[in-house]
Parts: C-alpha cells; sequence; structure tokens
C-alpha cells in the first residue's frame, strides 16, 4: 500500500514540527514555504559574519517531551546556556527576573497581597478581555501596573486584548514579594498560579517535575544562532524523505477523488490525501472560500529591530532585560553572544546586540529608523546592558509584524473557522491560540495519533511565550 501523502503548508517551528511528526509516523510530506528557507520568525539574517536572529530567541528546558523534541528536530547541535535576566521597571534594574518587580514598598506588596486574596472570593471568570482577565485575576493595584506594560508591549489597549493572551504574556504571574516570603506563600497551590519568585538561583525549581533528562534550562544552537537551528532541521527533514520547497505559494487547492491537488506557483501540482496549514490566515481563508476575517483578529505588533556590533568586553553579564518602563523604547534586549555556555567560555570574540522596539508603523522611528539609532544605543547604556564605549557596527529593520496577539473578538471568529474547516477530510489549521512551542507540538502529536485538534482550552504545563519564567 502507498504510504499517505501530506502536504504541510508553511515551514515556521509549526510546519517544521508537523513535517517532522507526520514523517516520523510514517507519512510521505511535501512542507512548502513562501519564504527563501524554511524557519520563518526562527531563521536569522548574515550580517557581519554572525547571524542576526529575528528578534530574541532562546530554547527552554521547561519539559523532556519538548527538549526531547527540539534535539530530534535539531540533530542534538546544541549548548547548554546560562542566561543572566533582568527586569526594568520605574528606573531600576532587577536581577535574575523577566517580568516586572512590583517591591516598591511594604504597602504596595500589602496590598497586592490582599487584592489576590480577594480575588479569589469571586468565584466566575467570565472576562473576555485582558483587562477584565489581569483585574479579575490580580485586583486593581496590579491592573493598574500592568495595564500601561501591555499596551507598550502589544501597542494595544488591554480591553482589546483576547483574555486567553493572559497565558501567553509576561502577567501570568506577579512579583511583588521577596523570594522568602513567596516561597511560602507558593506552597499554597492556588497562589502559586499567580505569584512569582526568582528562581536564578536554581533554574530548574519550578521544572523539575517536567524535566528529568536534561540538568539545564536554557540552551541554543552551537552555531550560526537561530538559523543553525533552521539548518539542522531542514537536514533531518530531508534525512526522513521530507520534501521541501522554499520561494513556493499555494496557488490553488482543489478536492477530486478523495484527495487534494495542491497547485503551486512554480506550476507543479502536488497531489495528497492531508494538508496541515501552518502559514498565513488570510490566504487560507482564500483557499477556503470562506470570510470570517480572522486575521483582523490576530494582530502582528510592528516592530523595529536595532542590532548593534560590539567587543564581548563592552557587555555586561546580562544577557537578557525586558524593559517595561513606558519612557523607553527598548522592550526586550538580548545578546547571543553572551549566552554562556555552561563550561563558562563565551562563544565568540565578536559580540551582538539585538534589542526589540515594538512601534506604530506609521511613526518615523519605523520609517526611518536609523535616525533614533543613538537614542536607543543610549537606552542599552542607562539599562546597564552595555558598560561602556561606542558600537563598532549597527542595522536596524523594520518589521511589519512581529510577535501577535488575539484581539477580543478572536474567539467567535476561530469557532466559525475551524467549523469550517472541521467540515473537510484530513485538512487541518494550526491552532492560533497555541503560543507556546509546547502547545504547538501537543497539538500536533494529539492530531497525527487521533485525527483531532485540540481545542483551545488551556492546555497542561502551559508556558508563556513572551519571556521566561522568573
Ligand atoms: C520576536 C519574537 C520572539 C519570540 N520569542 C519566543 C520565546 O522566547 N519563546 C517561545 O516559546 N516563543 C517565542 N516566540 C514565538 C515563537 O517563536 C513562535 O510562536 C513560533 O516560532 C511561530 O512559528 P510559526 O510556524 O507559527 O510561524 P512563523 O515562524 O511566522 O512561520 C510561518 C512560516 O509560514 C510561511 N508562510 C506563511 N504563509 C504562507 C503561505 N501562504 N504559503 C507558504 N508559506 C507560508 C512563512 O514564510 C513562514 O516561514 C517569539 C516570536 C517572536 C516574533
Amino acid at each position: 500500500m502507498s504510504r499517505m501523502q501530506w502536504v504541510v503548508v508553511g515551514g515556521g517551528f509549526r510546519g517544521m514540527s508537523a513535517a517532522y511528526l507526520f514523517s516520523k509516523s510514517g507519512k510521505s510530506v511535501t512542507v512548502v514555504d513562501k519564504g527563501t528557507s524554511i524557519g520563518g520568525v526562527l531563521s536569522s539574517i548574515p550580517w557581519n559574519g554572525l547571524f542576526l536572529d529575528k528578534g530574541c530567541h532562546l530554547f527552554d528546558n521547561d519539559s523532556d517531551e519538548m527538549t526531547d523534541h527540539l534535539f530530534e528536530l535539531g540533530g542534538n547541535e546544541f549548548d547548554p546556556v546560562n542566561v543572566v535576566y533582568g527586569s526594568w521597571y520605574r528606573g531600576r534594574l532587577s536581577k535574575g527576573i523577566a517580568i516586572p518587580d512590583l517591591r516598591f514598598n511594604e504597602d504596595t506588596s500589602g496590598t497586592i497581597l490582599i487584592d489576590i486574596l480577594r480575588s479569589f472570593e469571586s468565584l466566575c471568570d467570565d472576562s473576555n478581555s485582558l483587562e477584565d482577565k489581569v483585574l479579575e485575576r490580580y485586583g486593581r493595584t496590579v491592573a493598574d501596573y500592568f495595564y500601561p506594560m501591555i499596551r507598550k508591549i502589544y501597542l494595544e489597549e488591554a480591553s482589546n486584548i483576547s483574555s486567553a493572551m493572559l497565558e501567553a504574556t509576561l502577567f501570568n504571574r506577579v512579583y511583588f514579594l521577596d523570594d522568602s516570603s513567596a516561597k511560602i506563600l507558593k506552597e499554597s497551590k492556588l497562589l502559586d498560579e499567580k505569584i512569582a519568585a526568582s528562581s536564578f538561583d536554581d533554574p530548574l525549581r519550578y521544572y523539575r517535575e517536567y524535566c528529568n533528562r536534561y540538568q539545564f534550562r536554557s540552551f541554543y544552537p552551537r552555531k550560526n544562532n537561530m538559523r543553525g537551528f533552521c539548518d539542522s532541521v531542514e537536514n533531518t527533514l530531508r534525512a526522513n524523505g521530507v520534501n521541501i520547497q522554499s520561494n513556493m505559494l499555494v496557488n490553488r487547492i482543489e478536492r477530486k477523488n478523495s484527495r487534494y491537488r495542491v497547485f503551486l506557483s512554480s506550476g507543479t501540482e502536488l497531489v495528497c490525501d492531508g494538508i496541515y496549514w501552518a502559514g498565513s490566515y488570510d490566504e487560507l481563508e482564500n483557499h477556503l472560500g470562506v470570510d470570517v476575517g480572522i486575521s483582523q483578529s490576530i494582530t502582528g505588533v510592528p516592530m523595529v529591530l536595532y542590532y548593534f556590533l560590539v567587543a564581548p568586553e563592552q557587555l555586561s553579564r546580562y544577557s537578557y532585560i525586558h524593559n517595561f518602563d513606558s519612557d523607553f523604547k527598548i522592550f526586550r534586549v538580548s545578546s547571543p553572544s553572551n549566552y554562556k555556555p555552561t563550561n563558562g567560555e563565551k562563544f565568540c570574540d565578536r559580540a551582538y546586540v539585538c534589542c526589540e522596539v515594538p512601534i506604530n508603523s506609521k511613526s518615523t522611528l519605523f520609517t526611518n529608523p536609523e535616525a533614533s539609532t543613538d537614542d536607543i544605543w543610549t537606552e542599552l547604556k542607562k539599562m546597564g546592558f552595555i558598560r561602556y564605549g561606542s558600537y563598532l557596527d549597527k542595522v536596524a529593520f523594520s518589521v511589519p509584524k512581529s510577535y501577535s496577539y488575539l484581539r477580543r473578538d478572536f474567539s467567535p471568529k476561530w469557532q466559525e473557522l475551524s467549523g469550517v474547516i472541521s467540515k473537510k477530510t484530513n485538512f487541518y489549521a494550526a491552532n492560533p491560540i497555541h503560543f507556546t512551542k509546547l502547545q504547538i507540538l501537543r497539538d500536533l502529536k494529539l492530531l497525527i495519533s487521533d485525527g483531532r485538534s485540540l481545542n483551545y482550552e488551556r492546555s497542561p504545563n502551559h508556558r508563556p511565550n513572551l519571556g521566561k519564567e522568573v
């Protein structure tokens, strides 16, 4: 009997994972990607002999299941790394945490704690905006701190963002107590879900239940930054017999004699038994012949990515800082060259710094990013990411869509669209509500074993995708 043929549209993390799992389960797979190579947001851009990641990326060992998958996909080409996180808020840098530090004084901490305890008194959770969800989860004091930060990161009011986003943001726990007190309160399962404590002294502290096989918290491609990962995945997929068609668009999809015919921009026609769609949703709607408008409810945040070439000595010990102050342009900065391998050696002689600046696409900063380079450099020094001197070289890219968020009206639209998709035989689309790599992986495993997709309830062992656990 001939093997089932599948076409995977989109070769980002979702598409690469789908292609790998389908091929592992004995199916014959073709990946179609409109980009010049697979990887999507994980592929990096060559520059000055380095590979610039498209934003701040790093792999977390937050479950054996996910790490096994990444190691299989990426051909074991990783190094464990020690990452020093920092969080900047109200002019203060806090070491070892990635979320906002709300430890201002005892009064604030006391008020937040009482608000959180009171939040358990109201048992109903019918909030459908992020604004309501944050208020319901933590109370007024925290909400008033978080709303401007949400606006800075998403360029949108929390009232217009779906409550489902809480799981994907840096706001699904609150840091407002010293670690010793927080750790005592976290003994309660209910409080543990809302209160954060730093795990800087023991990065795997909160993950032991899920992590046995690997004794490190973070890892990173051994060479060529995230591009190295994408190249390794390409090799793994080809070794599994996957046919990769990059630089290619899907012009038309037809159903005939219980099979799909996929017409590519090259003129080639692929005949297959099933399709997994991991590409853009507006094109998906075109192919399905529907106009639900789902892509208007999945908003990609416009961003300028600034990169600075520096000498490694210019870098501070921080490798990753989130900045929550509204008067700073930078939201997040990392230096992959400063992710130190656990043996203590630096990765290379030259380092680069990547800054994410979410910004309205009509602003001058977006249309002419070069003009603000020195402001960004000054911010890096103020934040303590750069210790001294000037940069050796720099480049900036305006990206119309970076990480995305779901708008408040997302759920009913997705229900409508998934209703249309579910009527099609062997046609699946990645569920946009599954942001984290683990959710994406679990969704795919379920699909391949049971032929059904996860609904969009929060899946167990969820982790935020925008940042790291403190
Ligand atoms: C700046 C940034 C930082 C992030 N940081 C983290 C993090 O720290 N931790 C974490 O877990 N997650 C993080 N994420 C999220 C995570 O990386 C993404 O969720 C994941 O990589 C997305 O994979 P994807 O396949 O859905 O999308 P993409 O990477 O966008 O890939 C989509 C691919 O589909 C192709 N495509 C689209 N439409 C079509 C079409 N019609 N035909 C053919 N090809 C098509 C595109 O060319 C692209 O290659 C981050 C994301 C961003 C943007």
